[in-house]
């Protein structure tokens, strides 16, 4: 890699200002000064230095899900000792871990995490926000034309909602065994829905206007991302494709 390159990587300053460095003698490379701007350089091998003080490489993001169990907070760090997130993922390995958005602390499912500071902003922002897919278990039967209203764009405290794509599921499917383990009591539905938006308690907020408040909620899919295989309180890495299709 070209050093002014790797300079500008390493977050030393912009690709200009790195050859500026250089051509004013301030770099070193393994403790011979480099002024010639066509230099290469071997992250993992070779030490480099600015005005004597070395330039520590980035290490390559890391980006894992969780599956989040009921109880635990989304937090990295909680005043009061309870039960977080950060106790699940591997935090010691990987610093500057954290979560992607949050989950309420009676949701379970899918919370991604990653060490990529500019991904996780690109993927929190209103334009770009990611489809999030969840199943509730609600109180009362419902039926699919009930829940028109929140296809057609719900109306909330704090305004209206984007419209959601959302449907009843079949008491007894595989699906629905995520909130309702030992099958859907009779006065109760187990209702899928699609959002985009990150508002606080969105998904239960919907579907109290509606007249169904949850009594359970999962998020199964992310984007891109499926939970599909884990656990609950167990993670894994991203795959390369997960990775890309993210972006
Ligand atoms: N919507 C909610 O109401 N709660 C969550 O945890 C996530 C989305």
């Amino acid at each position: 890699m070209r050093l002014q390159k790797f300079l500008a990587r390493a977050g030393v300053a912009s690709r200009r200002g790195s050859e500026n460095l250089m051509t004013a003698g301030r770099v070193t490379v393994n403790g011979q000064t480099v002024t010639q701007l066509g230099a290469k350089v071997d992250p993992s091998a070779d030490v480099v230095a600015v005005d004597g003080r070395p330039v520590a490489w980035p290490s390559a993001p890391f980006s894992c899900l969780l599956y989040k169990p009921a109880g635990v907070l989304t937090t990295m760090d909680d005043p009061y000792g309870r039960r977080t997130v950060a106790s699940l993922v591997p935090t010691d390995e990987h610093p500057g871990l954290f979560p992607v958005g949050r989950l309420d602390q009676d949701t379970t499912g899918l919370l991604l995490f990653t060490t990529d500071g500019e991904l996780a902003q690109r993927l929190l922002h209103p334009r770009y926000e990611k489809e999030k897919r969840y199943t509730a278990l609600v109180e009362g039967r419902t039926s699919d034309a009930e829940l028109q209203p929140l296809r057609s764009g719900a109306l909330l405290d704090d305004g209206p909602c984007a419209p959601a794509r959302c449907s009843v599921l079949k008491p007894g499917s595989a699906r629905a065994r995520a909130v309702a383990p030992n099958g859907v009591p009779y006065t109760e539905s187990v209702v899928e829905l699609a959002v985009h938006e990150g508002r606080k308690h969105i998904v239960k907020r919907m579907l109290a206007s509606i007249g169904h408040p949850v009594v359970r909620l999962h998020r199964h899919g992310f984007g891109p991302l499926e939970l599909s295989g884990l656990e609950p309180g167990r993670w894994r890495e991203l795959t390369d494709a997960e990775g890309r299709a993210l972006r």
